[in-house]
């Protein structure tokens, strides 16, 4: 279990599963935040459509339950790709559209009461070597809202070791991701929404969803299964599955959150590769992800992969040398989950002939799946916006390559991106194979 869902505040009781066939408007598969959200703004257009929700394991299982709580304006595409592919006004409009959907989370969480200790304190990433300046600067040229900071004006807020700089935004909050998915289900079930759990759809047809037992016939069904999607046919190879660990300690002393900072609950990261993030948590727990577990053959995710003990040893030794002041203190929680990562690196929404989908977020689904939720709203109910306009809606990425080049070609960047960051720490010079892999992967 993540920290998170070991400390909701409900007990997790799954809902009964589906027992019988069922006819309604609207079919979900898998109820995290893309599928919660999607019911969410449906019902807010409709009160009366009638949505049923299917969940493999309990709602709130996946991602959404177990994610670093950064609440971000962030996207998979760096704008410079957007803007390459779509034109900058387009990549533009992507990127306010996520600015407000940080504010529109918040806002719901508090029409509807659903305590996720909310705190928008923004994000600050550090800059901790040459090289990191490189991309620091890069990214305050292309990104609107992000400032450049000095080594003590950094440091006021996050002081960690070797920062020599930082970039900072006002876009992000830190959040307790289980409590807002949990809520959500909560407030969409009130509503009427049919939640089943337990209930694992084994294929999707145009017009239903089929489980062992039972089918649900719907002229829209909704795949919202992102990380788990591979194990449904038809959809192999659609996103594959990337691993993102955690971990966090027991709650902190006072004194060493004066060392650390982080005095609005700033969300943290730095500019290496292989992508850290941490957020300081309303019980004053230091909580820290990163990447580094094994892609595994096939697209498997099994519980088992959520826990790789080299990769969490790994995860609190960085933390440790972020923050001295850590000392002995014990890491209280480990825990894993997959992301859902498209080929091309692009997050889409679409509905085409009955079928709609969301996902492929990478590590920046908190925010971007509120996004989809109510573009896919949106689209269902015919409604003209501008969600609907915008560039990622129907966008369709190419496959993955058949195994075993996936399993190579995956594991190898994440070496590859392991090396840069280890040569760019010892060099400060910014990496040219990390580079041409960024190139490569479109971002
Ligand atoms: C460790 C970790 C840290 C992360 N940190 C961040 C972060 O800080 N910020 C950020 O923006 N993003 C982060 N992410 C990504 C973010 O959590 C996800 O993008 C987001 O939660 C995706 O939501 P979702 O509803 O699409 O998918 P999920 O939450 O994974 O939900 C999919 C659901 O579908 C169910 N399901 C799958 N297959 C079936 C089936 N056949 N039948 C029925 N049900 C099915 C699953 O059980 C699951 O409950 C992180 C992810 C991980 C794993």
């Amino acid at each position: 279990m993540s920290l998170w869902l070991s400390n909701v505040d409900d007990d997790l009781t799954p809902r009964a599963p589906l027992e019988s066939d069922l006819d309604v408007d609207v079919a979900i598969v898998g109820a995290g935040y893309t599928g919660l959200w999607t019911a969410y703004y449906l019902t807010e257009i409709q009160p009366s459509v009638r949505v049923a929700i299917l969940e493999a394991e309990f709602a709130g299982y996946g991602a959404s339950g177990r994610n670093g709580g950064w609440c971000s304006a962030l996207f998979p595409q760096s704008l410079s790709a957007l803007s390459h592919r779509y034109g900058q006004s387009a990549a533009l409009s992507v990127h306010r559209a996520l600015q407000s959907t940080v504010d529109e989370v918040g806002r719901v969480a508090s029409v509807e009461g659903i305590d996720c200790h909310y705190a928008k304190g923004g994000t600050i990433v550090l800059v901790r070597n040459q090289a990191q300046w490189t991309r620091a600067r890069a990214a305050v040229a292309e990104t609107p809202g992000l400032s450049l900071l000095g080594a003590a004006e950094a440091r006021a807020i996050c002081g960690a070791t070797s920062v020599l700089g930082a970039t900072y935004t006002p876009d992000c909050a830190a959040i307790h991701p289980a409590r807002l998915v949990r809520g959500l289900a909560r407030v969409v079930a009130r509503r009427g929404v049919r939640i089943y759990e337990g209930t694992r759809a084994t294929y999707l047809t145009r017009g239903a969803v089929h489980t062992a037992h039972a089918r649900v016939r719907a002229p829209i069904v909704v795949r919202a299964t992102e990380g788990y999607t591979a194990r449904l046919p038809g959809y192999r190879r659609a996103l594959a599955p990337i691993y993102s660990l955690m971990t966090a300690t027991e709650p902190l002393p006072a004194a060493a959150w004066d060392a650390i900072g982080l005095r609005r609950r700033e969300t943290f990261s730095d500019y290496r590769h292989l992508i850290i993030y941490g957020q300081r948590t309303a019980d004053d727990r230091l909580a820290f992800g990163g990447r580094g577990a094994p892609y595994h053959l096939g697209s498997a995710v099994r519980p088992s992969f959520d826990r790789v003990p080299a990769v969490h040893r790994s995860l609190a030794d960085t933390v440790r040398e972020l923050f001295p002041v850590l000392g002995d203190v014990a890491f209280t929680h480990t825990w894993g989950g997959p992301l859902g990562v498209a080929r091309d690196w692009a997050a889409s929404v679409g509905l085409s002939g009955g079928l709609a989908w969301a996902g492929g977020y990478v590590g920046d689904g908190v925010g971007t799946s509120n996004l989809a939720g109510r573009t896919l709203a949106h689209l269902i109910t015919a409604t003209d916006s501008e969600l609907t306009r915008l560039p990622w809606v129907g966008h369709r990425s190419r496959r993955w390559e058949p195994e075993p080049a996936r399993w190579l070609a995956i594991n190898a960047a994440l070496r590859v991106m392991a090396h840069a960051d280890t040569v760019e720490a010892r060099t400060g010079r910014p990496s040219q194979q990390a580079a041409a892999l960024h190139r490569l992967l479109g971002n």
